[in-house]
């Protein structure tokens, strides 16, 4: 089959590989029909992972059917299917809690498991042509039937749909508050239009690229073109200087250039001096233990220096971690199936699987209109 694998820092090809096919009777064989480009994926494309040579790529994956394992009942041929980044298992722990993206079988002795993805277990990804599906029956998310008509809202439900709800759950958000989001990347877009949906009195969202403000204003936000210290005080101001009930960081580790220098990511502390006394803040942009491309030396350790002192006298609370999409992608997938939500409107660009490395490139590169890329394989 055709697969995009990592080759090295900024360096992905499509090439082909073995056929992904099933390993374990609770395993299904998906044929990918849409997989997307994450931000996450940037991670390992920018060389700031152990992610090793040849990993299939690609953890945001809806398809079809065409195949079960022996021990699978609940999922049939032909079922169209969206599946959660996260691979959880469904009887340890966690995931009896709902904590599926911390599954302890899936990938033992780490944090979570998914697909196509550096430190969470030895699944290969979906920017292919097959999938391999495993714990089918808990993780296939099966679609209505007008999965087909709506296949660019559902398959956002793999990853950014849910993540963006995660953030603003972390955060505590309730119908009424106010809500500042950090990066208007797909994730931070995904959680404006989430604080939306759940009835937030006002969203702000800041960014330094024109054209993702433009998608967080058509959602209701209010864009702040500004990452450096004094977006604080436009936030202030937007808040009536008490800050914002409550923050979402939907950045993660990067740097950004700033008057030509690069400069290390201050979302943490300007989240804790943007939010009022008491708030809360949900941290889904990921920070890696260790970040040997980052390019400040306390990342490069996994470290971060922020506010506590802050953070402490204003009695704040922090929520982090990947997205348990179990716990929301089946409301959601109803929420666009009643048309209550159509979260596709931040696709960009849909490209054949083929061009995946264009995508990447362009992607990674946040050239103007590049805001989420999806691959039809
Ligand atoms: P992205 O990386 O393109 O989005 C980040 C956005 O933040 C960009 O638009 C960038 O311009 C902006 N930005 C950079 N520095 C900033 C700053 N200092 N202040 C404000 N904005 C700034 O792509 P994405 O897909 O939206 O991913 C965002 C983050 O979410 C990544 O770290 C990704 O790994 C993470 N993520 C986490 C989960 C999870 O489950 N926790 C799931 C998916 C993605
Ligand atoms: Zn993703």
């Amino acid at each position: 089959m055709k697969a995009l694998v990592y080759k090295g820092p900024r360096q992905v090809a499509i090439e082909n590989v073995p056929d992904a096919r099933i390993e374990k009777p609770t395993d299904v064989l998906v044929k990918i029909t849409t997989t997307n480009i994450c931000g996450s994926d940037l991670h390992m494309y920018e060389g700031r992972t152990s992610v090793e040579e040849g990993k299939i790529l690609g953890h945001e994956n809806m398809g079809i059917v065409i195949e079960v394992g022996s021990a699978v009942e609940r999922v049939k041929v032909g079922d169209r299917v969206c599946l959660p980044f996260n691979i959880s298992c469904g009887f340890c722990e966690n995931c009896e809690r709902g904590l599926t993206g911390f599954c302890l079988i899936a990938n033992p002795g780490n944090a979570g498991a998914a697909y196509g993805y550096a430190e969470m277990g030895p699944y290969s990804g979906g920017q292919a042509e097959l999938l391999r599906v495993p714990y089918a029956d808990f993780n296939c998310l099966v679609l209505p039937p007008d999965a087909e008509e709506k296949e660019n809202d559902y398959v956002l439900l793999s990853d950014i749909f849910p993540t963006g709800y995660h953030a603003t759950e972390l955060a505590g958000m309730k119908a009424g508050d106010s809500v500042v989001v950090f990066g208007a990347g797909p994730v931070g877009l995904m959680a404006a239009y989430s604080a939306m949906i759940k009835g937030a009195s006002k969203v702000i969202v800041v960014d330094h690229h024109k054209d993702r403000l433009a998608l967080a204003e058509k959602i209701g936000a209010i864009p702040v073109d500004n990452t450096d210290e004094s977006c604080v005080e436009q936030i202030m101001s937007l808040t009536d200087g008490q800050g914002a009930d409550c923050g979402c960081e939907c950045v993660g580790y990067q740097c950004h250039h700033h008057d030509g220098h690069e400069v290390p990511n201050l979302t943490m502390n300007n989240l804790v001096n943007a939010v009022r006394p008491t708030g809360g803040i949900g941290v889904v942009g990921v920070f890696n233990p260790e970040d040997p491309g980052a390019a400040d030396e306390l990342a490069k350790e996994g470290k971060l220096a922020f506010d506590f002192g802050t953070f402490f006298t204003k009695g704040q609370r922090i929520g982090t971690g990947q997205a348990n999409v179990k716990a929301y992608n089946r409301n959601l997938m109803k929420l666009i199936h009643t048309g209550r939500a159509k979260p596709s409107m931040i696709i960009s660009h849909e490209l054949p699987l083929e061009q995946a490395v264009e995508g990447y490139a362009n992607f990674d590169a946040r050239k103007d209109g590049w805001t989420k890329v999806v691959l039809k394989a």
